[in-house]
């Protein structure tokens, strides 16, 4: 049976760059994957530059449009929020490419990639054993990179404590004029569905359209997608692929790690509880896992401790004040758009500098947007 260091549930953004770290660093690292790669993953491909800036290496071979500015329509209201920064503040990608490139890169630095290798079931020992469609393989550490979905968080006894929201992605063609006129802008449409927003965000040949929801009750997201291509103006669809997933926006509440296996990404529920943006959170916990896996030695509870630690210090205090914004920002929409009719461009600034890394969310968002109030009402 091969043995490996550590073993990695997932080929996204978050097991990519777990393995990345890993090998680099000389530790026998394999990456399990259940499909073939390059493959299709639900997902509007928006990478923010915060998690662009982090890469430790090139991806714009794999990016089909930047846009250094960002505008956001509030339903009903006449002004249009936007920001320009003199860098690529969202990058276009699709993630086949994209997550296959930094697979590359894991690869290139000693990472072993097993596709078309489905885990099923583990066995629970000094080492593991990974049961997976293709045959067993050994390990000390387990890295659940395999999303909203994490098979391996159920496997390893983790119950559900994280708040998953349904999305809707749309691959859309449309014709040549519509394309031109819309791949303009990146757009994001607050309140076209309750609680959530839809997006456009305009790839080399085609839009990828989408819409989420924060609210868990029944919504009919493809008639708010049908209303959504009417608010565009889209005059004709040569060719639609719907694809529909979950995303968890809110961290587990029973922890990261247990029995030396390691949560990253969805799997952790690590997106942005406002944006509901997922890949720059997925990529940074990879990183921190693996540089706690090697700061421990390969120690399994230190790796443990220093996992949690690292989390503790800046992205789990990030996704706590980002899940209060978004809680307030959803739920009282009358407030939230006056507000944003007197400081909305102060607001749109403050999202774009989260969103290029400029800044984290503040520890403390009430008191600082009482703050900013203050301030400006004082200048
Ligand atoms: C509709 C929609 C739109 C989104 N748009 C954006 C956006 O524009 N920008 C953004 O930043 N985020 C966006 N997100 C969120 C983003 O897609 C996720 O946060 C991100 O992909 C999480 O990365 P990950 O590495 O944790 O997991 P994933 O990217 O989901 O990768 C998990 C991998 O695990 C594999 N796997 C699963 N089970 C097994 C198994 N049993 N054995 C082996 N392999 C397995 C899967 O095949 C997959 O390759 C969107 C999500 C959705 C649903």
């Amino acid at each position: 049976m091969n043995f490996y260091e550590v073993a990695i549930i997932g080929s996204g953004p978050s097991g990519a760059l777990a393995a990345y770290y890993l090998a680099k660093a000389g530790i026998s690292t394999v990456i399990i994957e259940k499909e073939n790669l390059p493959r299709y993953k639900t997902c509007g491909g928006g990478l923010v530059y915060r998690g662009r800036r982090r890469l430790p290496f090139d991806i714009s071979s794999v990016v089909e449009r930047e846009y250094a500015q960002m505008n956001v329509y509030m339903e009903g209201e006449q002004k249009m929020l936007s920001s320009h920064r003199d860098l690529p503040v969202i990058s276009m990608v699709m993630r086949d490419k994209f997550d296959n490139l930094l697979i590359e890169k894991a690869v290139e630095v000693g990472a072993e990639l097993k596709e078309r290798h489905k885990l099923t079931h583990i066995t629970f020992g000094q080492n593991l054993t990974l049961h997976t469609s293709e045959g067993d393989i050994q390990t000390t550490f387990v890295i659940a990179a395999d999303g909203a979905l994490s098979p391996t968080a159920k496997l390893a006894g983790w119950k559900e404590t994280r708040k998953l929201i349904p999305a809707l992605e749309y691959e859309v063609e449309v014709n040549e004029e519509d394309f031109e006129r819309l791949s303009k802008e990146v757009r994001f449409d607050m309140d076209s569905v309750p609680a959530g927003y839809a997006w456009s965000f305009p790839k080399k040949n085609h839009l990828s359209l989408g819409i989420a929801s924060t609210k868990r009750t029944r919504i009919d997201l493809k008639a708010y997608y049908k209303k959504y291509l009417e608010k565009l103006e889209i005059t004709e669809v040569l060719n639609e692929k719907a694809h529909g997933f979950q995303i968890p926006i809110s961290p587990r509440t029973d922890g990261f790690s247990r029995k030396n296996v390691f949560l990253v990404g969805d799997a952790a529920g690590f997106a942005d509880a406002v944006t509901a943006e997922g890949i720059s959170n997925s990529m940074w916990s990879g990183e921190l896992a693996a540089k706690a896996i090697l700061e421990a030695k390969l120690h399994p509870e230190q790796a443990a401790i220093l996992y949690q630690q690292k989390l503790d210090q800046e992205l789990l205090p990030e996704l706590n004040t980002s899940l209060k914004a978004a809680k307030w920002f959803y739920t009282f929409r009358i407030i939230r758009n006056m507000l944003l009719r007197k400081y909305g461009d102060y607001a749109i600034n403050f999202m774009t500098d989260l969103y290029t890394g400029e800044r984290g969310y503040p520890k403390n968002l009430m008191k600082t947007i009482k703050a900013k109030i203050l301030e400006s009402k004082l200048s």
